[in-house]
């Protein structure tokens, strides 16, 4: 008797998925921040100073009162100058104004920069063309950030923006999560190395090259092991060695009920299986377990079958054990066509988002059937998403999509 779960709904299969990978979550370690870009952060973020840490110019031109700008055409008196990177302490009396540049420290008294290009500087008088409203081209201090607010929360990504506004309030080390180490497997005794010669039989081993690139455009560093024939001694070795090695194991191939798809087997009985099967196209006999250290994610062999499982449940566990919270964005479409579906599953379809001219965003499906037209996958740059149940959508209706 197999004791565990078998035939998911698509939902139930996530929320195991996820429940596995939180109590899986990987350790965390304090990076310099050159090295936190794609990382998840670990800890919340109080700002120490707050932003801009000082009143200063938005522009260069003259610091003055803008209660002397009487009317157009004032003269005020220029009696120094502020440029960015130190403070003179200067301060402005009625009737004064003061050279300064963008980023300077405003001087005491002055609370508006008249720019440069809307004045004119005879020796040491400044004639204002233009005159500025109260306040104008002054960054106050605190005005975007405030000393001790909370700017960035444990569980999100780290955007380029996001390390550059730690950068700003002078930190230089951010705890982190671990990134997953990974091996990824192919498994096929039909599987041949592109660049060899291809006997009766044979094909090529495209997912191998299918899961580096979605992991490494996913900021991981996978590692390719050698392709595994369908033989369970082999796999057994294979799978238990990594376990002791990687944080994540992701398997193509094998997972399904054929006489030489040993992987369900393998991970029942040197390992634990979380579940085996979610009711989903393509993508049904997906496998999730645990070996040795590792997670292991057995996707099954056809190419969109990868593609649809990695997106959907790859990244899922890949986010989860770094403890991401952050919710990736979810996009929808415009169905350029009727779209119809009888089975119970949820359905993957590939299809090409473009842009219309009302700014919406439209999906073409493309009617390649058979999850191994990996073609039809190049052609594409999204899934459309077809919820469980028989679905009837008409054209212009709106559908959920992943992004390839
Ligand atoms: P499997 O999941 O092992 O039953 O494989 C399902 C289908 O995917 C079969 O037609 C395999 O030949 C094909 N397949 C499995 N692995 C790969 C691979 N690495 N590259 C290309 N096709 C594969
Ligand atoms: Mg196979």
């Amino acid at each position: 008797m197999i004791d565990f779960h078998i035939s998911l709904s698509f939902d139930e299969a996530l929320a195991l998925l996820r429940d596995v990978a939180a109590r899986h979550r990987l350790d965390t370690e304090s990076l310099a921040l050159s090295r936190c870009h794609g990382r998840v952060l670990a800890e919340d973020i109080d700002a120490p100073i707050a932003l801009p840490p000082f009143d200063n110019s938005a522009m260069d031109g003259f610091a003055l009162r803008h209660a002397d700008l009487q009317d157009a055409n004032t003269i005020l008196q220029l009696t120094g100058e502020q440029f960015a990177g130190n403070s003179h302490e200067l301060s402005v009396q009625p009737g004064e104004c003061v050279r300064i540049t963008t980023g300077a420290p405003m001087p005491t008294g002055a609370d508006t920069v008249a720019i440069k290009e809307n004045s004119r500087v005879e020796g040491a008088a400044v004639i204002v063309l233009t005159p500025p409203t109260p306040g104008a081209n002054v960054r106050r201090a605190g005005e975007d950030v405030r000393e001790g607010e909370r700017v960035l929360r444990s569980g999100e990504v780290l955007t380029p923006a996001r390390v550059s506004l730690a950068a700003s309030l002078g930190i230089s080390l951010l705890r982190v999560a671990r990134k997953p180490t990974v091996a990824v497997f192919t498994t096929g005794d039909e599987l041949v190395e592109p660049g060899m010669p291809l006997a009766a039989g044979q094909i090529y081993d495209s997912n191998r090259d299918l899961l580096m690139g979605l992991l490494r455009a996913d900021g991981l560093e996978p590692t390719a092991w050698p392709r595994l024939p369908d033989d369970p001694k082999q796999v057994e070795i294979a799978l238990r060695d990594a376990g002791c090695a990687f944080d994540l194991i992701i398997t193509a191939g094998g997972v399904s009920a054929g006489e030489k798809d040993y992987l369900p087997g393998v991970l029942a009985q040197f390992g634990e299986t979380h579940f085996w099967k979610v009711k989903m196209k393509p993508g049904m006999p997906l496998l999730f377990g645990s070996l040795d250290q590792a997670r292991v994610l057995g996707l099954p062999g056809n190419p969109v079958s990868v593609l649809a499982t990695y997106l959907t449940f790859g990244r899922a566990l890949i986010d989860g054990l770094q403890g991401r919270m952050e919710a990736r964005p979810a996009w929808q479409a415009q169905l350029v066509a009727p779209l119809d579906k009888s089975h119970a599953r949820r359905e993957f379809i590939r299809g090409r988002v473009f842009s219309g001219p009302n700014g919406a965003l439209h999906v073409d499906a493309n009617p390649a059937t058979g999850s191994h037209r990996l073609r039809a996958v190049a052609d594409s740059n999204a899934l459309i998403v077809v919820p469980e149940g028989p679905q009837h959508f008409a054209a212009g209706e709106v559908v959920e999509i992943l992004p390839l």
